[in-house]
C-alpha cells in the first residue's frame, strides 16, 4: 500500500503578490496575444508561438531560461511579465491499485477567490494509460447518483484549467522528454507515454462549457505539442442534445453517454436533464453524431443500481434502443459516496445484464472500479473547497491510509 500525501504547505506570512500569469495551457493564438503584448512584431510572432509551443507542450519546461532557441532578451521579457507556472497540487494519493489522484488548486482569480479545487485521475493499465479530466469544478446538473452533483460550488474552468491537468499529470509522473520518473510509476513498455487517453468523465459537464472544452482539445490534439489525437479523446455527457453535433463537428472526439436507463420516466429521476432531452431525441443525436461508424462507435455508460435499473427486462430493452447505432456498452458498478441512496448491483445480477447485452452482439466490458481507496472512482470525485479545511483533509487522508493499512494485511 502506498499512499502518500503532501503535507499541506506552511501558511506563508505576506502572500506574494504577483501579476505575471501563466502561458500554460494557451492557444496559439494566446500565445501569440502574450507575445503582442510584450511588442513583439507582429510578422515575427508565428515564428515565436511555433518555439514556445515547442517548449512548453512537447519539452515541458519550466523557465522561460531552458528556451534555448529562443534570444536572451526575448527570454527576460517573458520572464518580466508571464510564468510557465502549473497550478498547485495540494494532495496526491496513490492507489494500491496504481490509480492516482491529484487534488489541483487552480490560480486565484481575484482577491476573494482562494483558487478552485478540481481532482483529477491517473488510470494506468497494461495497454494504456488514461487520464480522467474535469471540465467544470462541481456540476450544475444533478443526478441523483453522482456525488458531484451535489456540490454547490459551480464554475467552468477555462481552457488553460484544463490543459493543465494533462500538464501537471506529465509533470508528475514524469512524462516529458529527459525527466526523471517518480518511484513506483507506471512504465509503458511500448515506449509509449504514460497518458495516452483522456476521457473527460471527472467534474462537470463537459457540453455545457463547450468552447473551454474545445480550445481544450485543440490544444492537447495538436501534434506538435501534447500530441493526443482525437481518437484517444473521450467526450462523455449526460445528454445536452443540442450540442452534440457541434462536439463531431468542431471537435471530432469520441463520445461517450450516460445513458443508466431505458425509460424516460426512471431517466428522469436519475439523470434529471432528461425532462428537457428525452431519450428518444438523445438516441436520434448518436444515430447523427458526425463520423460514427463501426471503427467509431459510441460508448454507452450505464451505472449499475441495485434493484434500480438492473433487470433482465432493463438489459433487453437497452438491445433494442440502440439497434443500428454503432455503439459499445460499458456497464459501470455503482460506486457508493457518503450519504446516498443507492446501492451497487450484486455481482452476478451485473453478470446476467452483461450477458444478456453480450448475446445481442454488443462488446459489454463492466468497467472495473478503480482507486477506491482513494475516492477517485467514477462519481466519487468532489472537490474538498468547501468543506474541508487542508488541515481536517491531512486528518481524513491519515484515516483512510491507516484503513486502508488494516485492509491490505
Ligand atoms: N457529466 C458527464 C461527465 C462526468 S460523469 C456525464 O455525466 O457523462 C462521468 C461518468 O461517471 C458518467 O457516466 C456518470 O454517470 C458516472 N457516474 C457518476 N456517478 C457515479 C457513481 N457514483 N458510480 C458510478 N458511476 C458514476
Ligand atoms: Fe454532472 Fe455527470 Fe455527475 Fe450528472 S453524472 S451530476 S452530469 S458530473
Amino acid at each position: 500500500m502506498t499512499l502518500s500525501v503532501l503535507e499541506p504547505a506552511a501558511p506563508a506570512a505576506e502572500p506574494v503578490v504577483t501579476s505575471r500569469v501563466s502561458l500554460v495551457g494557451r492557444t496559439r493564438a494566446g500565445l501569440g496575444d502574450a507575445l503582442a503584448e510584450i511588442g513583439v512584431p507582429e510578422k515575427e510572432r508565428r515564428m515565436r508561438v511555433g518555439q514556445l509551443w515547442n517548449w512548453i507542450y512537447h519539452y515541458g519546461v519550466r523557465d522561460f531560461s531552458a528556451m534555448t532557441t529562443i534570444g536572451k532578451g526575448l527570454r527576460a521579457a517573458l520572464g518580466e511579465r508571464f510564468t510557465l507556472d502549473l497550478p498547485e497540487v495540494t494532495a496526491e494519493q496513490v492507489s494500491t491499485d496504481g490509480t492516482r489522484k491529484w487534488l489541483i488548486r487552480m490560480a486565484s482569480t481575484g482577491p476573494r477567490d482562494r483558487g478552485a479545487e478540481i481532482e483529477c485521475v491517473y488510470i494506468p493499465e497494461v495497454d494504456r494509460g488514461t487520464l480522467c479530466v474535469s471540465s467544470q469544478v462541481g456540476c450544475t446538473l444533478t443526478c441523483t447518483f453522482c456525488h458531484t452533483g451535489t456540490q454547490r460550488l459551480v464554475r467552468n474552468l477555462t481552457c488553460e484549467e484544463i490543459v493543465a491537468q494533462l500538464m501537471v499529470a506529465r509533470d508528475r509522473l514524469g512524462d516529458f522528454p529527459n525527466r526523471s520518473k517518480p518511484d513506483g510509476a507506471f512504465v509503458p513498455n511500448d515506449g509509449g507515454r504514460f497518458v495516452s487517453n483522456i476521457v473527460f468523465m471527472g467534474m462537470g459537464e463537459p457540453l455545457y462549457n463547450f468552447d473551454g472544452v474545445r480550445d481544450a482539445i485543440d490544444v492537447i490534439s495538436d501534434n506538435e505539442g501534447l500530441s493526443l489525437g482525437r481518437r484517444r479523446i473521450t467526450v462523455s455527457t449526460s445528454g445536452v442534445v443540442p450540442q452534440i453535433g457541434p462536439l463531431g463537428h468542431e471537435m471530432g472526439t469520441m463520445l461517450a453517454i450516460s445513458l443508466h436507463a431505458v425509460r424516460d420516466e426512471l431517466r428522469n429521476e436519475l439523470v434529471p436533464l432528461n425532462k428537457k432531452y428525452p431519450i428518444a431525441e438523445l438516441l436520434e443525436a448518436c444515430r447523427t453524431y458526425p463520423g460514427v461508424s463501426n471503427a467509431k462507435r459510441i460508448t454507452f455508460e450505464y451505472v449499475m443500481l441495485k434493484g434500480v435499473n438492473d433487470s433482465d427486462a432493463d438489459a433487453r430493452e437497452l438491445v433494442r434502443l440502440l439497434k443500428g447505432i454503432p455503439a459499445k456498452i460499458n456497464l459501470i458498478p455503482f460506486n457508493p459516496w457518503p450519504g446516498t441512496k443507492y446501492e451497487c448491483s450484486d455481482w452476478d445480477r451485473i453478470e446476467r445484464f452483461s450477458e444478456i447485452v453480450f448475446r445481442a452482439g454488443y462488446a459489454s466490458p463492466v468497467r472495473t472500479p478503480r482507486g477506491r481507496d482513494i475516492l477517485a472512482a467514477c462519481g466519487q470525485l468532489k472537490s474538498e473547497t468547501e468543506k474541508l479545511s487542508a488541515r481536517a483533509r491531512l486528518l481524513l487522508d491519515q484515516d483512510e491510509a491507516a484503513a486502508a493499512a488494516v485492509a491490505a494485511e
